[in-house]
Protein backbone atom coordinates (compact mmCIF):
# COMPACT_ATOMS: atom_id res chain seq x y z
CA UNK A 1 0.00 0.00 0.00
CA UNK A 2 1.35 3.40 -0.88
CA UNK A 3 1.55 5.84 1.49
CA UNK A 4 2.34 9.07 0.15
CA UNK A 5 1.64 11.49 3.22
CA UNK A 6 4.27 9.32 5.09
CA UNK A 7 8.06 9.18 6.19
CA UNK A 8 10.79 12.01 6.97
CA UNK A 9 9.50 14.39 4.40
CA UNK A 10 5.77 15.11 6.01
CA UNK A 11 7.70 17.96 7.88
CA UNK A 12 7.67 20.58 5.08
CA UNK A 13 4.19 21.38 4.01
CA UNK A 14 5.35 19.76 1.02
CA UNK A 15 6.73 16.79 1.95
CA UNK A 16 4.30 15.24 0.72
CA UNK A 17 5.23 15.33 -3.00
CA UNK A 18 8.52 13.59 -2.32
CA UNK A 19 7.07 9.87 -1.07
CA UNK A 20 6.34 9.06 -4.94
CA UNK A 21 6.22 5.96 -6.48
CA UNK A 22 7.97 7.38 -9.08
CA UNK A 23 11.44 6.58 -7.29
CA UNK A 24 12.89 3.43 -8.39
CA UNK A 25 16.27 3.85 -9.57
CA UNK A 26 19.14 6.35 -10.03
CA UNK A 27 19.97 7.76 -13.10
CA UNK A 28 21.44 10.73 -13.77
CA UNK A 29 19.45 13.94 -13.26
CA UNK A 30 20.43 15.69 -16.74
CA UNK A 31 18.26 17.23 -19.65
CA UNK A 32 15.32 18.04 -16.71
CA UNK A 33 12.51 18.49 -18.81
CA UNK A 34 11.23 21.98 -18.81
CA UNK A 35 7.58 23.33 -18.58
CA UNK A 36 6.45 25.63 -21.45
CA UNK A 37 9.54 27.58 -22.95
CA UNK A 38 12.96 27.32 -21.30
CA UNK A 39 12.32 31.01 -20.38
CA UNK A 40 12.18 31.51 -16.24
CA UNK A 41 9.18 33.02 -16.21
CA UNK A 42 6.58 32.63 -13.42
CA UNK A 43 3.65 29.74 -13.85
CA UNK A 44 0.99 30.55 -15.98
CA UNK A 45 -2.51 30.10 -13.77
CA UNK A 46 -3.31 27.37 -16.55
CA UNK A 47 -0.05 25.29 -15.97
CA UNK A 48 -0.46 25.93 -12.22
CA UNK A 49 -4.01 24.37 -11.92
CA UNK A 50 -2.32 22.00 -14.42
CA UNK A 51 -0.01 20.85 -12.24
CA UNK A 52 -2.45 20.96 -9.33
CA UNK A 53 -4.93 18.81 -11.17
CA UNK A 54 -1.85 16.26 -11.63
CA UNK A 55 -0.92 16.13 -7.65
CA UNK A 56 -4.43 15.73 -6.57
CA UNK A 57 -4.57 12.70 -8.89
CA UNK A 58 -2.43 11.06 -6.84
CA UNK A 59 -3.00 12.07 -3.78
CA UNK A 60 -6.93 11.40 -3.65
CA UNK A 61 -5.14 7.67 -4.20
CA UNK A 62 -3.59 7.40 -0.92
CA UNK A 63 -4.90 5.73 1.85
CA UNK A 64 -4.56 9.13 4.13
CA UNK A 65 -6.36 10.98 2.30
CA UNK A 66 -9.99 11.02 3.91
CA UNK A 67 -12.86 10.42 1.17
CA UNK A 68 -15.99 11.38 3.53
CA UNK A 69 -18.45 13.24 2.17
CA UNK A 70 -19.86 14.35 5.19
CA UNK A 71 -16.35 15.81 6.06
CA UNK A 72 -15.56 17.30 2.43
CA UNK A 73 -18.64 18.72 2.34
CA UNK A 74 -18.28 20.83 5.54
CA UNK A 75 -14.53 22.25 4.91
CA UNK A 76 -15.56 23.06 1.51
CA UNK A 77 -18.71 25.10 2.59
CA UNK A 78 -16.56 26.83 5.09
CA UNK A 79 -13.47 27.45 2.51
CA UNK A 80 -15.86 28.54 -0.14
CA UNK A 81 -17.71 31.12 2.37
CA UNK A 82 -14.16 32.43 2.55
CA UNK A 83 -13.50 32.49 -0.97
CA UNK A 84 -17.00 34.24 -1.66
CA UNK A 85 -16.42 37.15 0.76
CA UNK A 86 -14.03 38.48 -1.57
CA UNK A 87 -14.19 36.65 -5.02
CA UNK A 88 -10.97 38.25 -6.20
CA UNK A 89 -8.81 35.29 -4.66
CA UNK A 90 -9.66 33.55 -7.91
CA UNK A 91 -7.50 35.24 -9.38
CA UNK A 92 -7.41 35.97 -13.07
CA UNK A 93 -7.80 32.24 -13.92
CA UNK A 94 -10.88 31.98 -11.85
CA UNK A 95 -10.28 28.74 -10.76
CA UNK A 96 -12.44 26.93 -8.16
CA UNK A 97 -10.77 26.27 -4.91
CA UNK A 98 -11.07 22.98 -3.54
CA UNK A 99 -10.02 21.89 0.43
CA UNK A 100 -9.06 18.59 1.66
CA UNK A 101 -8.24 16.70 4.73
CA UNK A 102 -4.81 14.51 5.32
CA UNK A 103 -4.93 12.19 8.08
CA UNK A 104 -2.07 12.84 9.94
CA UNK A 105 -2.20 14.05 13.94
CA UNK A 106 0.65 16.79 13.28
CA UNK A 107 -0.97 20.16 13.33
CA UNK A 108 -0.63 21.80 9.16
CA UNK A 109 -1.80 22.85 6.84
CA UNK A 110 -0.73 23.75 3.02
CA UNK A 111 -1.82 24.93 -0.16
CA UNK A 112 -0.92 22.99 -3.89
CA UNK A 113 -0.62 24.83 -6.80
CA UNK A 114 -4.12 25.48 -8.46
CA UNK A 115 -5.81 26.39 -4.99
CA UNK A 116 -6.02 22.90 -3.36
CA UNK A 117 -6.07 23.26 -0.01
CA UNK A 118 -5.29 20.27 2.73
CA UNK A 119 -5.83 20.42 6.31
CA UNK A 120 -4.33 17.80 8.21
CA UNK A 121 -6.72 15.94 10.88
CA UNK A 122 -4.67 16.79 13.74
CA UNK A 123 -4.92 20.66 12.70
CA UNK A 124 -8.41 20.38 12.30
CA UNK A 125 -8.94 18.69 15.57
CA UNK A 126 -6.97 21.06 17.63
CA UNK A 127 -8.76 23.97 16.14
CA UNK A 128 -10.59 25.31 19.32
CA UNK A 129 -13.31 26.86 17.24
CA UNK A 130 -14.99 27.30 13.98
CA UNK A 131 -13.17 30.32 13.72
CA UNK A 132 -9.57 29.25 14.37
CA UNK A 133 -9.86 26.78 11.40
CA UNK A 134 -11.47 29.49 9.51
CA UNK A 135 -8.28 31.81 10.19
CA UNK A 136 -5.71 28.74 8.84
CA UNK A 137 -8.06 27.73 5.69
CA UNK A 138 -8.59 31.45 5.21
CA UNK A 139 -4.25 32.01 5.26
CA UNK A 140 -3.75 29.28 2.87
CA UNK A 141 -6.01 30.86 0.70
CA UNK A 142 -4.25 34.00 0.96
CA UNK A 143 -1.56 32.25 -0.18
CA UNK A 144 -2.97 30.68 -3.17
CA UNK A 145 -4.73 33.94 -4.00
CA UNK A 146 -0.86 36.04 -3.96
CA UNK A 147 0.01 33.07 -6.05
CA UNK A 148 3.31 32.46 -3.69
CA UNK A 149 3.32 28.79 -5.25
CA UNK A 150 3.32 29.97 -8.70
CA UNK A 151 5.95 32.41 -7.94
CA UNK A 152 7.79 30.07 -5.81
CA UNK A 153 7.90 27.37 -8.56
CA UNK A 154 8.94 30.11 -11.25
CA UNK A 155 11.48 31.81 -8.86
CA UNK A 156 13.17 28.21 -7.96
CA UNK A 157 13.52 26.94 -11.45
CA UNK A 158 16.46 29.34 -11.66
CA UNK A 159 18.82 28.47 -9.77
CA UNK A 160 17.52 24.09 -9.61
CA UNK A 161 14.68 22.62 -8.17
CA UNK A 162 12.86 22.42 -5.19
CA UNK A 163 10.71 18.66 -4.04
CA UNK A 164 7.54 20.72 -5.59
CA UNK A 165 8.52 21.55 -8.29
CA UNK A 166 10.69 18.35 -9.12
CA UNK A 167 7.51 16.04 -8.32
CA UNK A 168 5.45 18.14 -10.14
CA UNK A 169 7.82 17.66 -13.29
CA UNK A 170 8.09 14.14 -12.09
CA UNK A 171 4.71 13.91 -12.33
CA UNK A 172 4.30 15.35 -15.94
CA UNK A 173 7.19 13.55 -16.94
CA UNK A 174 6.16 10.22 -16.16
CA UNK A 175 3.32 10.51 -18.47
CA UNK A 176 5.70 10.36 -21.21
CA UNK A 177 8.89 9.43 -20.07
CA UNK A 178 9.62 6.95 -17.20
CA UNK A 179 13.43 7.75 -16.93
CA UNK A 180 12.67 11.75 -16.93
CA UNK A 181 10.34 10.99 -13.71
CA UNK A 182 12.91 8.94 -12.50
CA UNK A 183 16.32 11.08 -12.49
CA UNK A 184 13.84 14.23 -11.27
CA UNK A 185 12.11 12.09 -8.21
CA UNK A 186 15.95 11.15 -6.66
CA UNK A 187 17.25 14.69 -7.39
CA UNK A 188 14.35 16.20 -6.01
CA UNK A 189 14.56 13.86 -2.75
CA UNK A 190 18.22 14.87 -2.03
CA UNK A 191 17.39 18.23 -2.29
CA UNK A 192 14.83 18.14 -0.06
CA UNK A 193 17.55 16.68 2.48
CA UNK A 194 19.30 20.01 2.13
CA UNK A 195 16.15 22.70 2.59
CA UNK A 196 13.58 23.55 4.59
CA UNK A 197 10.73 24.77 2.56
CA UNK A 198 9.20 27.69 3.84
CA UNK A 199 7.38 30.85 2.67
CA UNK A 200 9.23 34.14 3.25
CA UNK A 201 8.00 36.66 5.68
CA UNK A 202 6.76 39.42 3.41
CA UNK A 203 4.71 35.93 1.54
CA UNK A 204 3.30 35.16 5.45
CA UNK A 205 2.36 38.88 5.83
CA UNK A 206 0.45 39.03 2.62
CA UNK A 207 -1.13 35.53 3.20
CA UNK A 208 -2.73 37.15 7.05
CA UNK A 209 -3.54 40.07 5.52
CA UNK A 210 -5.88 38.38 3.09
CA UNK A 211 -6.85 35.63 5.41
CA UNK A 212 -8.11 37.79 7.93
CA UNK A 213 -9.91 40.18 5.34
CA UNK A 214 -11.69 36.65 4.01
CA UNK A 215 -12.52 35.71 7.47
CA UNK A 216 -13.93 38.93 8.72
CA UNK A 217 -16.26 39.65 5.93
CA UNK A 218 -17.29 35.96 6.08
CA UNK A 219 -18.41 36.74 9.32
CA UNK A 220 -15.59 34.91 11.19
CA UNK A 221 -14.15 35.90 14.41
CA UNK A 222 -10.92 36.84 12.69
CA UNK A 223 -9.08 37.23 16.27
CA UNK A 224 -9.41 33.36 15.75
CA UNK A 225 -6.30 33.44 13.38
CA UNK A 226 -4.51 35.38 15.82
CA UNK A 227 -5.67 33.01 18.60
CA UNK A 228 -4.73 30.10 16.87
CA UNK A 229 -1.28 30.87 15.53
CA UNK A 230 -0.22 32.65 19.15
CA UNK A 231 -1.33 29.36 21.27
CA UNK A 232 1.18 27.42 17.99
CA UNK A 233 3.30 29.67 19.03
CA UNK A 234 3.26 29.36 22.51
CA UNK A 235 3.42 25.51 22.52
CA UNK A 236 7.13 26.29 20.07
CA UNK A 237 8.35 28.27 23.14
CA UNK A 238 7.59 26.11 25.92
CA UNK A 239 8.40 22.72 24.51
CA UNK A 240 10.78 23.18 22.24
CA UNK A 241 8.33 21.09 19.92
CA UNK A 242 7.55 24.00 16.51
CA UNK A 243 4.54 22.51 15.05
CA UNK A 244 4.76 21.66 10.96
CA UNK A 245 2.62 24.71 10.45
CA UNK A 246 5.04 27.24 11.87
CA UNK A 247 8.04 25.56 10.16
CA UNK A 248 6.27 26.40 6.71
CA UNK A 249 4.89 29.06 8.15
CA UNK A 250 7.17 31.12 9.96
CA UNK A 251 6.03 32.98 12.89
CA UNK A 252 7.62 35.87 14.68
CA UNK A 253 6.21 38.08 17.43
CA UNK A 254 6.02 40.87 14.82
CA UNK A 255 3.46 39.33 12.75
CA UNK A 256 1.39 38.43 15.28
CA UNK A 257 1.34 42.32 16.26
CA UNK A 258 0.71 43.00 12.66
CA UNK A 259 -2.28 41.03 12.91
CA UNK A 260 -3.54 42.22 16.08
CA UNK A 261 -2.97 45.66 15.00
CA UNK A 262 -5.41 44.86 11.51
CA UNK A 263 -7.65 43.15 13.67
CA UNK A 264 -7.59 46.10 16.20
CA UNK A 265 -9.36 48.26 12.95
CA UNK A 266 -11.90 45.91 12.16
CA UNK A 267 -15.43 45.51 13.89
CA UNK A 268 -15.59 43.13 16.62
CA UNK A 269 -17.84 40.17 14.80
CA UNK A 270 -18.81 37.28 17.59
CA UNK A 271 -18.87 34.49 15.72
CA UNK A 272 -21.33 31.12 17.22
CA UNK A 273 -20.05 27.98 16.10
CA UNK A 274 -22.20 25.76 14.28
CA UNK A 275 -23.23 22.53 15.70
CA UNK A 276 -22.07 21.32 12.40
CA UNK A 277 -18.43 21.93 13.29
CA UNK A 278 -18.27 20.54 16.62
CA UNK A 279 -20.41 17.20 14.81
CA UNK A 280 -17.51 17.13 11.99
CA UNK A 281 -14.72 17.37 14.92
CA UNK A 282 -16.38 14.33 16.20
CA UNK A 283 -16.98 12.54 13.14
CA UNK A 284 -12.73 13.41 11.57
CA UNK A 285 -11.95 11.83 15.56
CA UNK A 286 -12.94 8.58 14.19
CA UNK A 287 -11.88 8.50 10.86
CA UNK A 288 -8.91 9.61 11.81
CA UNK A 289 -7.94 6.54 13.26
CA UNK A 290 -10.46 3.60 13.04
CA UNK A 291 -8.28 1.03 14.69
CA UNK A 292 -9.11 -1.10 17.52
CA UNK A 293 -7.38 1.01 19.93
CA UNK A 294 -8.61 4.40 17.86
CA UNK A 295 -12.17 3.74 18.31
CA UNK A 296 -11.57 3.02 22.36
CA UNK A 297 -9.53 6.12 22.31
CA UNK A 298 -12.32 8.36 20.77
CA UNK A 299 -14.79 7.10 22.65
CA UNK A 300 -13.22 7.86 26.13
CA UNK A 301 -12.69 10.99 24.56
CA UNK A 302 -16.27 11.55 24.32
CA UNK A 303 -17.19 10.02 27.06
CA UNK A 304 -15.01 12.70 28.86
CA UNK A 305 -16.74 15.54 26.72
CA UNK A 306 -19.35 14.51 27.88
CA UNK A 307 -19.22 14.12 31.09
CA UNK A 308 -17.36 17.70 31.55
CA UNK A 309 -20.10 19.70 29.31
CA UNK A 310 -23.28 17.14 29.34
CA UNK A 311 -25.68 19.46 27.68
CA UNK A 312 -23.07 21.59 25.09
CA UNK A 313 -21.26 18.47 23.93
CA UNK A 314 -23.79 16.23 23.93
CA UNK A 315 -24.59 16.74 20.11
CA UNK A 316 -20.88 16.04 19.31
CA UNK A 317 -19.96 13.43 22.14
CA UNK A 318 -23.01 11.26 21.05
CA UNK A 319 -22.40 11.31 17.41
CA UNK A 320 -19.24 10.00 18.14
CA UNK A 321 -20.28 7.54 19.97
CA UNK A 322 -22.74 6.67 17.50
CA UNK A 323 -19.72 6.80 14.50
CA UNK A 324 -17.79 4.50 16.91
CA UNK A 325 -20.65 2.06 18.20
CA UNK A 326 -21.16 1.58 13.60
CA UNK A 327 -17.57 1.01 13.27
CA UNK A 328 -18.09 -1.69 16.08
CA UNK A 329 -21.27 -3.44 13.81
CA UNK A 330 -23.16 -2.15 17.22
CA UNK A 331 -26.13 -1.14 15.09
CA UNK A 332 -28.61 -0.99 18.06
CA UNK A 333 -26.12 0.91 19.73
CA UNK A 334 -25.32 3.02 17.16
CA UNK A 335 -28.91 4.28 16.61
CA UNK A 336 -29.71 4.83 19.86
CA UNK A 337 -27.08 7.35 20.05
CA UNK A 338 -27.49 8.95 17.09
CA UNK A 339 -30.81 9.37 18.29
CA UNK A 340 -30.26 11.02 21.57
CA UNK A 341 -27.71 13.33 19.63
CA UNK A 342 -30.71 14.71 16.97
CA UNK A 343 -32.62 14.76 20.02
CA UNK A 344 -30.34 17.41 21.85
CA UNK A 345 -29.06 19.02 18.19
CA UNK A 346 -32.98 19.91 18.09
CA UNK A 347 -33.25 21.19 21.53
CA UNK A 348 -30.12 23.54 20.60
CA UNK A 349 -31.59 23.99 17.35
CA UNK A 350 -32.81 27.72 18.35
CA UNK A 351 -29.10 28.73 19.01
CA UNK A 352 -27.72 28.17 15.64
CA UNK A 353 -29.20 29.16 12.43
CA UNK A 354 -26.98 26.99 10.58
CA UNK A 355 -29.27 23.80 9.83
CA UNK A 356 -26.38 21.67 7.51
CA UNK A 357 -25.84 19.56 10.87
CA UNK A 358 -29.02 17.74 9.92
CA UNK A 359 -27.40 16.51 6.86
CA UNK A 360 -24.79 15.04 8.48
CA UNK A 361 -26.44 13.23 11.43
CA UNK A 362 -29.18 11.94 8.43
CA UNK A 363 -26.22 10.78 6.47
CA UNK A 364 -24.85 8.42 9.51
CA UNK A 365 -28.52 7.08 9.94
CA UNK A 366 -28.42 6.22 6.28
CA UNK A 367 -25.23 4.14 6.85
CA UNK A 368 -26.24 2.85 10.39
CA UNK A 369 -29.72 1.10 8.28
CA UNK A 370 -27.57 0.22 5.49
CA UNK A 371 -24.85 -1.72 6.92
CA UNK A 372 -27.14 -3.28 9.60
CA UNK A 373 -29.03 -4.83 6.24
CA UNK A 374 -31.93 -2.73 6.89
CA UNK A 375 -31.59 -2.06 2.87
CA UNK A 376 -35.47 -1.31 2.37
CA UNK A 377 -35.35 1.32 5.87
CA UNK A 378 -32.12 2.89 3.96
CA UNK A 379 -33.74 3.66 0.86
CA UNK A 380 -36.40 5.51 2.44
CA UNK A 381 -34.39 7.74 4.75
CA UNK A 382 -32.21 8.76 2.02
CA UNK A 383 -35.09 9.28 -0.33
CA UNK A 384 -36.65 11.69 2.69
CA UNK A 385 -33.05 13.03 3.38
CA UNK A 386 -32.02 13.93 0.23
CA UNK A 387 -35.50 15.90 -0.33
CA UNK A 388 -34.56 18.00 3.13
CA UNK A 389 -30.69 18.56 1.85
CA UNK A 390 -30.92 18.40 -1.90
CA UNK A 391 -27.29 20.67 -1.58
CA UNK A 392 -26.04 17.56 -0.21
CA UNK A 393 -24.43 15.54 -3.27
CA UNK A 394 -23.19 12.88 -0.34
CA UNK A 395 -26.72 12.01 0.73
CA UNK A 396 -27.63 11.46 -3.28
CA UNK A 397 -24.33 9.24 -3.65
CA UNK A 398 -26.13 7.31 -0.51
CA UNK A 399 -29.67 7.31 -1.76
CA UNK A 400 -28.28 5.90 -5.11
CA UNK A 401 -26.01 2.98 -3.23
CA UNK A 402 -29.03 2.08 -0.54
CA UNK A 403 -31.26 1.44 -4.15
CA UNK A 404 -28.52 -0.79 -5.12
CA UNK A 405 -28.12 -2.55 -1.72
CA UNK A 406 -31.72 -3.37 -2.00
CA UNK A 407 -31.96 -4.70 -5.42
CA UNK A 408 -33.75 -1.51 -7.27
CA UNK A 409 -30.90 -1.91 -10.00
CA UNK A 410 -33.66 0.02 -12.63
CA UNK A 411 -34.19 2.39 -10.65
CA UNK A 412 -30.70 3.15 -8.94
CA UNK A 413 -29.77 3.39 -13.16
CA UNK A 414 -32.50 5.42 -14.29
CA UNK A 415 -31.97 8.26 -11.20
CA UNK A 416 -28.48 7.99 -12.07
CA UNK A 417 -28.79 8.83 -15.57
CA UNK A 418 -30.74 11.58 -14.81
CA UNK A 419 -28.34 12.65 -12.09
CA UNK A 420 -25.36 12.52 -14.38
CA UNK A 421 -27.13 14.74 -17.10
CA UNK A 422 -27.53 17.39 -14.21
CA UNK A 423 -24.16 17.56 -12.74
CA UNK A 424 -21.99 16.54 -15.55
CA UNK A 425 -18.90 17.18 -13.72
CA UNK A 426 -19.17 14.94 -10.77
CA UNK A 427 -16.76 11.78 -11.29
CA UNK A 428 -18.66 9.70 -8.17
CA UNK A 429 -21.89 9.85 -10.36
CA UNK A 430 -20.12 8.02 -12.75
CA UNK A 431 -18.47 5.83 -10.30
CA UNK A 432 -21.91 4.46 -9.44
CA UNK A 433 -23.36 4.00 -12.91
CA UNK A 434 -20.27 1.92 -13.37
CA UNK A 435 -21.24 -0.53 -9.97
CA UNK A 436 -24.62 -0.36 -11.48
CA UNK A 437 -23.66 -1.94 -14.58
CA UNK A 438 -21.07 -3.97 -13.48
CA UNK A 439 -24.10 -6.04 -11.05
CA UNK A 440 -26.12 -5.86 -14.29
CA UNK A 441 -23.21 -7.56 -16.14
CA UNK A 442 -23.40 -4.84 -19.10
CA UNK A 443 -19.53 -4.69 -19.41
CA UNK A 444 -19.38 -2.40 -22.15
CA UNK A 445 -21.51 0.56 -20.22
CA UNK A 446 -19.61 -0.27 -17.11
CA UNK A 447 -16.34 0.62 -18.57
CA UNK A 448 -17.91 3.68 -20.80
CA UNK A 449 -18.91 4.80 -17.28
CA UNK A 450 -15.64 4.33 -15.81
CA UNK A 451 -14.32 5.99 -19.15
CA UNK A 452 -16.10 8.80 -17.89
CA UNK A 453 -15.14 8.77 -14.44
CA UNK A 454 -11.54 8.61 -15.32
CA UNK A 455 -11.49 11.51 -17.70
CA UNK A 456 -13.29 13.75 -15.25
CA UNK A 457 -10.50 12.77 -13.01
CA UNK A 458 -8.57 13.83 -15.64
CA UNK A 459 -7.08 10.86 -15.96
CA UNK A 460 -7.46 11.04 -20.17
CA UNK A 461 -5.10 7.73 -20.52
CA UNK A 462 -6.69 5.77 -18.47
CA UNK A 463 -10.49 6.66 -19.63
CA UNK A 464 -8.94 5.94 -22.97
CA UNK A 465 -8.02 2.32 -21.80
CA UNK A 466 -11.58 2.04 -20.49
CA UNK A 467 -13.04 3.05 -23.68
CA UNK A 468 -10.66 0.22 -25.26
CA UNK A 469 -12.08 -2.61 -22.74
CA UNK A 470 -15.56 -1.46 -23.55
CA UNK A 471 -14.89 -1.62 -27.11
CA UNK A 472 -13.40 -4.94 -26.58
CA UNK A 473 -16.10 -6.23 -24.37
CA UNK A 474 -18.55 -7.21 -27.47
CA UNK A 475 -22.01 -6.60 -25.48
CA UNK A 476 -22.13 -3.04 -26.65
CA UNK A 477 -24.76 -2.14 -29.22
CA UNK A 478 -24.85 -0.01 -32.32
CA UNK A 479 -25.48 3.29 -30.43
CA UNK A 480 -23.07 2.61 -27.61
CA UNK A 481 -20.30 2.09 -30.10
CA UNK A 482 -20.87 5.22 -31.73
CA UNK A 483 -20.33 7.13 -28.49
CA UNK A 484 -17.26 4.66 -27.55
CA UNK A 485 -15.82 6.13 -30.89
CA UNK A 486 -17.02 9.75 -30.53
CA UNK A 487 -15.68 10.01 -26.72
CA UNK A 488 -12.11 8.29 -27.53
CA UNK A 489 -11.97 10.91 -30.52
CA UNK A 490 -12.66 13.46 -27.58
CA UNK A 491 -10.38 12.68 -24.96
CA UNK A 492 -7.56 11.91 -27.53
CA UNK A 493 -7.87 15.45 -28.51
CA UNK A 494 -7.93 16.66 -25.51
CA UNK A 495 -4.83 14.62 -24.59
CA UNK A 496 -3.05 16.49 -27.08
CA UNK A 497 -4.28 20.08 -26.39
CA UNK A 498 -2.88 19.28 -22.80
CA UNK A 499 0.34 18.28 -24.03
CA UNK A 500 0.63 21.73 -26.15
CA UNK A 501 -0.44 23.80 -22.78
CA UNK A 502 2.11 21.79 -20.91
CA UNK A 503 5.09 21.45 -23.54
CA UNK A 504 4.84 24.32 -26.03
CA UNK A 505 7.52 22.92 -28.14
CA UNK A 506 5.16 20.57 -29.53
CA UNK A 507 4.25 23.06 -32.18
CA UNK A 508 7.49 22.72 -33.61
CA UNK A 509 7.86 19.04 -33.23
CA UNK A 510 4.94 18.07 -35.50
CA UNK A 511 5.72 14.94 -36.32
CA UNK A 512 5.68 13.35 -32.62
CA UNK A 513 9.99 13.15 -32.22
CA UNK A 514 11.84 13.52 -28.81
CA UNK A 515 12.14 17.19 -27.88
CA UNK A 516 15.41 18.97 -26.97
CA UNK A 517 14.35 17.74 -23.01
CA UNK A 518 14.02 14.20 -24.00
CA UNK A 519 10.16 14.24 -22.92
CA UNK A 520 8.11 12.77 -26.50
CA UNK A 521 5.19 14.74 -27.45
CA UNK A 522 2.59 13.04 -29.83
CA UNK A 523 1.81 15.18 -32.79
CA UNK A 524 -2.29 13.92 -32.83
CA UNK A 525 -4.70 11.45 -32.17
CA UNK A 526 -3.76 9.86 -35.42
CA UNK A 527 -0.25 8.91 -34.60
CA UNK A 528 -1.23 7.44 -31.41
CA UNK A 529 -4.15 5.01 -32.77
CA UNK A 530 -1.78 4.07 -35.50
CA UNK A 531 0.96 2.88 -33.51
CA UNK A 532 -0.50 2.47 -29.68
CA UNK A 533 -3.16 0.36 -28.46
CA UNK A 534 -4.75 0.65 -24.50
CA UNK A 535 -2.65 -1.05 -22.33
CA UNK A 536 -5.35 -3.87 -20.66
CA UNK A 537 -5.30 -3.27 -17.03
CA UNK A 538 -8.10 -2.43 -14.47
CA UNK A 539 -8.81 -1.26 -11.08
CA UNK A 540 -6.37 0.98 -9.62
CA UNK A 541 -3.88 -0.09 -11.74
CA UNK A 542 -5.84 1.94 -14.47
CA UNK A 543 -4.93 5.15 -13.11
CA UNK A 544 -2.66 7.63 -14.02
CA UNK A 545 0.52 5.13 -12.64
CA UNK A 546 0.08 3.50 -15.88
CA UNK A 547 3.34 4.08 -18.08
CA UNK A 548 4.51 2.18 -21.12
CA UNK A 549 7.97 0.19 -21.28
CA UNK A 550 10.72 2.00 -21.49
CA UNK A 551 11.71 2.94 -25.40
CA UNK A 552 8.14 2.92 -26.28
CA UNK A 553 7.00 5.62 -28.18
CA UNK A 554 3.53 5.40 -26.78
CA UNK A 555 1.91 7.66 -23.73
CA UNK A 556 1.22 6.35 -20.80
CA UNK A 557 -1.83 4.28 -20.69
CA UNK A 558 -1.41 3.30 -24.25
CA UNK A 559 1.04 0.64 -25.67
CA UNK A 560 2.43 -0.04 -29.19
CA UNK A 561 1.09 -2.27 -31.43
CA UNK A 562 2.73 -5.76 -31.68
ZN1 LIG B 1 1.73 30.84 5.50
Amino acid sequence: MRKLFRGAARATAFGLLLACPLVSSTTAAQNLPTLGDSEREELTPYMERKIGDIIMREVRRDPDYIDDAPLLEYLNNLGNNLVEAKPEVRGEANYDFSFFVVRDPTINAFALPGGFVAVHSGLFLAAQSESELAGVVGHEIGHVAQRHIARMLGQERKDSLIPLAAMALAMLAARSSPDAATALAVSGEALALQRQLAFSRDAEREADRVGLQIMSTAGYDASGMVSFFGRMQKATRLYHDVPAFLQNHPMTSERIADMQGRINNMPYKQHVDSMSFRIIQARLRVLQDSTTQGLHDANTFFQNQLEMNPHTEAVAAKYGMAFVALKRGEYDKAATLLHQSREAAQRLAAAHPDTTWGAIVDSLEIDIDQESGKTAEAVKFADAARERYPLSRGIVHQYVDALLADGRRDEAIAYLRDQAQLYREEPQLQALLAKAYAEEDKKALQHLALAEEYALDGSLMAALDQLGMARKAGDATFYENSVIDAREREFKERWNDEQVMLNKKKDKDKDGDKDKNGLRVFAGSDHISAQCDPVTASGDDAHFSLTPPRGLSCPPGLQAQP
